[in-house]
Parts: C-alpha cells; sequence; structure tokens
C-alpha cells in the first residue's frame, strides 16, 4: 500500500513534466494528400483543480500579458478596437437578450420584459464605456435615475481625457530618464474589527449584509474607478487588474496601471467613487419557511397563496422607487489603499507581477482555506448572508420580499438562486477575475499565446505549418483510433519529455554558438 498505483504516479510524472492531465484527441488532416495524424490538445483549463499544468501555463500567459503592458514606452499599436472584458461581457448578454425578444416577437409574445432587459444592458453598455448603441433603431428607455452626484461625495476635478496611454516621463539629476508605473491595490470598506486570521472580533456587530452588498457590483465599482482615474489624470489610462479575496473573505483588486497617480490623488478619487444599486428595498421578509409564493401558470407569474393575488411586477417595483427614495445600496472602496511605484525591469516589478497572478488558478472561495473553527464560522455566516440577498434583477429571492423576479420561471425559490454569486466558491463575486484595458499591451491573449508558440517554433527551428492546409475533427470514443484516457495521459508525458529534450538541445547549440563567436571575436582583436 505505500506505493502509489501506477495511475496515480502516470499523473504525477505528468504533472512534473507540465503535460496536461485531460487532453483532448483530435485528428489532423492534410487537405491536400488526405493523409492523417493524431494531435493531442491540452485541456486549456485555468482552475488548478480541474487542470495544474494547464491552468499554471494560462497563469503564466497572464503574467506575460501583465508584464508587456505595464511598462510600454510607445503607444501601443491601437489594435481594430476590442471590446475590453467587462464590455464583451455585457455585449454577449446583450445578443442574447435581442434574439430572445425578437424569437418571442416572431411567436407573438408579449416582449415588454425582454425590451426592460435590453434596456437595461444598454445602460450598463453606456456605463462600460462603451459609444454609441449596440441597436441605433431602438426606442429609448423610458426610467431614468438621477445622475446628479451625490452629496455625500467630494467632487473631482474633471480633465478632458486626451488618448494616450503612457504616462509622464521623469528626468534623474544625473539626466537619466524613467517612466514609472504603478501597483495598486483597492480593499472594501470595514464591516468589523477583524484579527490576524480574518475572522471577526465580535461576529454578532460584524456587517456580513454591507459585505455582501458590496461584492455583488464589485466589478462595476472597480470601472467608475477608472473612469475617474482618467478624469482627474487627464488621459487613457491603461490597466491589468485581477480580484482576489482578503483574508476576511471581501474581495480586493490589485490593479497594476501605466503611469502614476499622487497618494492624494488616489485618496481623493477613491472617496469620490461609488456605486449606487437602485433595486426595490428589501427589509421587509414577506414570505419565508414554508410560507412562499406559488407558481401561477396562466399568467406565468408568482402569487400570494394566502391572498391569491400576483406579486408585484418587477418593472412596477423599480417605477415605484420615487426620486426622493435612497438607492437600495451605494458601494464604495474602504478608505485603506496601498500604492507603489514600480519601474520597469526592477525586482518589485517581477514581484507584483507575481502577485497579480497568484491567485489566478484557484476560484475565489477557494484561495484561503478555512483551518480554524472561527474562520469556518465566518465564511458560513457569510454565505449564510448571501443565500437572501438578491443577486441579479431575476433573482429567485426577490420572491422573499414579495416582488417578481424579471423574467420569472417556476420553480424559483427563494435561498436556492443558482446564480454563481451565490455559490460557496465565488464568495459573492460573479464577475471576471482578470480585467485588462484594452490599450494595455495593444495585444489580446490570443496574440501572446501566439508570441509564445512563435518563439518556440524559432527555438527549435521547425517548419512554419500552413494552418489553412489542415483540416481538424474530434476523435470519437466509437473510432478505430480512439485512445481511451489514460492511454492519452502517457502520450502527453511522450509529446512533453520529447519537447523537453529538443528544447534543451536548441538552447545548447544556442550557447555554443554563442561561444564560438565570442571567441573568433577574441581571436580577431
Ligand atoms: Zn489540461
Ligand atoms: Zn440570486
Amino acid at each position: 500500500m505505500a506505493q502509489p498505483t501506477a495511475r496515480d504516479a502516470v499523473r504525477a510524472v505528468a504533472e512534473n513534466h507540465g503535460a496536461c492531465l485531460r487532453p483532448v484527441q483530435l485528428r489532423r488532416i492534410n487537405s491536400e494528400t488526405g493523409e492523417f495524424d493524431q494531435v493531442l490538445i491540452p485541456c486549456g483549463a485555468t482552475l488548478a483543480s480541474i487542470c495544474p499544468p494547464c491552468a499554471e501555463r494560462a497563469k503564466q500567459l497572464r503574467a506575460a500579458q501583465c508584464r508587456e503592458g505595464w511598462h510600454l514606452d510607445t503607444e501601443p499599436i491601437p489594435p481594430a478596437p476590442q471590446p475590453d472584458e467587462v464590455q464583451a461581457m455585457w455585449i454577449e448578454h446583450r445578443a442574447q437578450a435581442q434574439a430572445e425578444r425578437d424569437h418571442a416577437a416572431r411567436a407573438d409574445q408579449n416582449t415588454a420584459e425582454l425590451d426592460e432587459l435590453i434596456a437595461e444592458l444598454d445602460r450598463e453598455l453606456r456605463r462600460s464605456g462603451l459609444r454609441g448603441n449596440a441597436d441605433p433603431g431602438r426606442p429609448r428607455l423610458r426610467r431614468q435615475r438621477s445622475t446628479r452626484r451625490r452629496q455625500d461625495a467630494p467632487d473631482l476635478p474633471r480633465r478632458k481625457i486626451s488618448p494616450h496611454t503612457i504616462g509622464k516621463t521623469y528626468t534623474a539629476p544625473n539626466g537619466k530618464t524613467f517612466r514609472p508605473s504603478m501597483f495598486l491595490t483597492l480593499t472594501c470598506p470595514s464591516y468589523g474589527k477583524v484579527g490576524e486570521d480574518g475572522t471577526p472580533a465580535e461576529p454578532g456587530s460584524y456587517d456580513y449584509q454591507r459585505a455582501v452588498r458590496d461584492v455583488l457590483p464589485f466589478a462595476a465599482l472597480f470601472d467608475r474607478f477608472i473612469q475617474n482615474l482618467r478624469r482627474v489624470l487627464g488621459y487613457d489610462v491603461q490597466y491589468f487588474a485581477t480580484i482576489e479575496p482578503q483574508k476576511r473573505l471581501a474581495p480586493h483588486v490589485h490593479i497594476a496601471i501605466r503611469g502614476t497617480v499622487s497618494r492624494a490623488e488616489l485618496r481623493q478619487i477613491i472617496a469620490a467613487t461609488y456605486h449606487q444599486v437602485w433595486w426595490p428595498p428589501t427589509d421587509k421578509v414577506r414570505f419565508d419557511g414554508d410560507h412562499l409564493p406559488m407558481w401561477h401558470e396562466p399568467t406565468g407569474r408568482y402569487l400570494d397563496p394566502v391572498i391569491g393575488e400576483l406579486l408585484t411586477e418587477w418593472d412596477d417595483a423599480l417605477d415605484a422607487i420615487g426620486p426622493g427614495d435612497d438607492p437600495m445600496h451605494v458601494a464604495r472602496f474602504g478608505v485603506k489603499f496601498d500604492a507603489q511605484g514600480v519601474l520597469a525591469e526592477s525586482k518589485d516589478s517581477a514581484r507584483c507581477i507575481g502577485y497579480l497572478t497568484k491567485y489566478l488558478t484557484k476560484q475565489l472561495g477557494y484561495c484561503h482555506h478555512p483551518d480554524t473553527d472561527a474562520q469556518r464560522e465566518h465564511e458560513h455566516r457569510l454565505a449564510e448572508a448571501l443565500r437572501f440577498e438578491p443577486c441579479a434583477p431575476t433573482c429567485a429571492n426577490w420572491l422573499r420580499y414579495g416582488i417578481q423576479p424579471k423574467n420569472p420561471q417556476p420553480g424559483l425559490v427563494p435561498g436556492a438562486c443558482k446564480g454563481k454569486a451565490h455559490r460557496r466558491d465565488h464568495l459573492g463575486y460573479a464577475g471576471r477575475r482578470v480585467l485588462v484595458s484594452r490599450k494595455w499591451s495593444g495585444k489580446t491573449l490570443a496574440d501572446h499565446r501566439g508570441d509564445r508558440k512563435a518563439w518556440l517554433t524559432e527555438m527549435l527551428g521547425l517548419p512554419a505549418t500552413d494552418p489553412a492546409s489542415y483540416r481538424w475533427e474530434a476523435v470519437q470514443p466509437g473510432d478505430e483510433d480512439y485512445l481511451p484516457p489514460a492511454r492519452r495521459l502517457l502520450h502527453a508525458v511522450a509529446d512533453r519529455l520529447h519537447w523537453e529534450q529538443a528544447l534543451t538541445e536548441a538552447r545548447r547549440r544556442a550557447r555554443d554558438a554563442l561561444a564560438d563567436e565570442l571567441s573568433a571575436t577574441g581571436r580577431a582583436a
């Protein structure tokens, strides 16, 4: 029993050599000759719980992307304008909503809700910084919230945003010029005193509700911060940011920005940055335990089983929020922040990139493992607070407060919403972990991946293959050439060993060639 099983040993060896643990088998067919061969493609997982070697590679790729953009001293060649990740996410939602709406319209169904959803998505798209309209022909939305600044947030100097993306250059007394960049960490506010282990000193007074309400719109709040930062600095500041949990399980965001901002300005921008959540109030619980709203098939709505009335429509509940009402929540960053200047190629720069990408191979909820009872209890109380907090207009939890969720479906149960934000591994944050601005490195992640491939191909002196001359096919379990997973893993290890040897050999050749050249130069001199 002391010996590992052969299967586990293969996995361990594969992992040590960076071979994918779940390779995908493809058949590569030469379009001209019809010849084919087997190719194993890495699974490409980004989480170490699925495939550690692929997750490590994905993390390295992010590190390369971060490194390349941080200290650029020339404007990146503007890519064909690409939406950033937040914008892309909203566009995807918008496209799906439009398809659903048009489908409903063709089937002569009521499209009011989908229209409303589309209006809201358009609002998010504008907020994310996109100009114009995804569908210019559509009529305007009907609900308008005041855009007046909150009285409790200080005014910011507003400069016109110039389109350049490179920070200032400084000249040292010795004439040397340098262009510093920055590493920032923004945190959530305090919800109560916490100890070293991240657990509250007084769990009873720790503000779990506020903690949860700040994390749900965290990506939107970050977006506001960037808009304000650009306005204050007066140029199109670029960023590479990752969202991670602190020990107290509140998120914080590490941001690499190109250029610098003073601590005083930063303090001011943080104080002036907020995100208002205009949702119906949730201070009164109307349905709880066994007393829950019932699905009413003929109307496609939920009703109060005791009085037999339909619950308030989502739209009506939103309309009921008057001009004198407060938002349900105002999310803000904490006053504590960290900021340090970082110079290109410095030790600090490498260290910060390590920080920025450290936890990317883990889900938020698994970055810190609870070891003590206090930590487990803290995690549990946070999960409980998240359980009944509405995560989105469509959240099942609205039923608890007597409101029809947007686009209601049968089977919704308050406290059992399927939204990502409620899941334990997400800690309330359902957005993307890495947020990169459009002109960071001037490249997409696919471009960075291509760079690495090109470097390998050149290093190994491989002939460039024309992708157009091949066709790819998935190999199915019934096929004659199908490799079962265990055999596939052996092949993946063999492939990896082969590459490692070839690379070592290529490196040795390059070193020898350099030594020859140097000794030849030496003899000539
Ligand atoms: Zn893999
Ligand atoms: Zn939900």
